[in-house]
């Protein structure tokens, strides 16, 4: 799960395990020798008290896990293998926070004379706030449609959902009441795929862009991504309005009001207590 501080690391070197990965198809058939590296993210401090084994991740498990995996799976890519590998442990075994993987092929068909041939990757559990919207229809079905879809989807873990609240428009459009609230989410997708996710289950309540602040079945924005800061043309991270917004920050305080703002280092409830009363601009 996720974890701001686990600095705490458990090391896996060179497991050796036969596999049949590979985009020619003697490798699929004849399969051939990998190796394992792996460092696995969470706190231990627990574990290190009680010298029990409950408290922490157990490291045969791991390998055995791993081996099973790369046994049972066929992938052309070590890419795939990499990035699917590194997910399903951080899925099966929740205390890790996050893993770097490296999956190494020592025999690859290359033709040339090499050491090593390996793919690395970091993944990692992130902590999401996303902001829901509706004035369209039965608002709060739409809302709780996007709850389940979010439950659904195994990457995501649905921690908090905050009181809903009702409330005025925003921006100047003559339209009906909305229902605001929001939602604490951990996941193990990257910001660029959560927003895809978000705007899918849009798409499924029957959400269209016609008019800019305009009615809508739901809307779903990304208001903070662990401390990430970032302002690209489709994504920008905290979301760049919500200091100025009520409907926003009145449910996000609900879920964690001393939770800062990455780029101004305000609290939430600073932030909200900087709106002037009745404010919502
Ligand atoms: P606002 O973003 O001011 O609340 P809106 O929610 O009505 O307005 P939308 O029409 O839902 O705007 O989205 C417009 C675009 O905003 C999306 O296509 C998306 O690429 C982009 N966007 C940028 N940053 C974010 C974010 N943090 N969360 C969601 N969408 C974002
Ligand atoms: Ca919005
Ligand atoms: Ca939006």
């Amino acid at each position: 799960m996720y974890c701001e501080w686990s600095a705490d690391e458990i090391h896996i070197d060179k497991l050796e395990i036969f596999a049949h990965h590979g985009v020619y198809p003697e490798e699929r058939r004849e399969g051939q020798t990998f190796y394992v590296n792996a460092v696995l993210y969470l706190d231990i401090g627990e574990a290190g008290r009680s010298d029990d084994l409950e408290q922490t991740v157990d490291y045969g498990a791991v390998c055995h896990f791993v081996t099973d995996w790369m046994g049972n799976n066929t992938c052309s890519l070590l890419e795939a293998v990499a990035c699917r590998l590194a997910e399903a442990i951080l899925l099966k075994y929740k205390m890790l926070s996050g893993i770097d993987l490296e999956i190494v092929k020592p025999y690859a068909p290359v033709r040339l004379p090499f050491r090593g041939l390996s793919v690395r990757v970091r993944r990692s559990w992130h902590r999401a706030y996303v902001g829901v919207g509706s004035n369209v229809g039965d608002r709060h079905a739409h809302i709780k449609a996007a709850v389940e879809a979010l439950r659904a989807n195994p990457l995501v873990e649905l921690r908090q959902i905050s009181d809903m609240i009702v409330t005025k428009p925003y921006g100047g459009v003559q339209q009906e009441d909305f229902v605001n609230g929001v939602l604490e989410l951990d996941t193990l997708l990257e910001p660029r795929q959560l927003l895809r996710l978000l705007q899918e289950i849009e798409k499924e309540e029957g959400r269209t862009r016609t008019i800019h602040w305009g009615p809508r079945t739901l809307d779903l924005d990304i208001l903070f991504f662990d401390r990430l800061v970032t302002a690209d043309r489709d994504l920008t991270i905290p979301h760049p309005d919500m200091e100025n917004r009520r409907f926003v920050l009145e449910p996000l305080c609900n879920l964690a009001p001393y939770l800062r703002h990455p780029a101004t280092g305000k609290t939430v409830s600073a932030l909200l207590r900087e709106l002037e009363p009745g404010e919502s601009r």
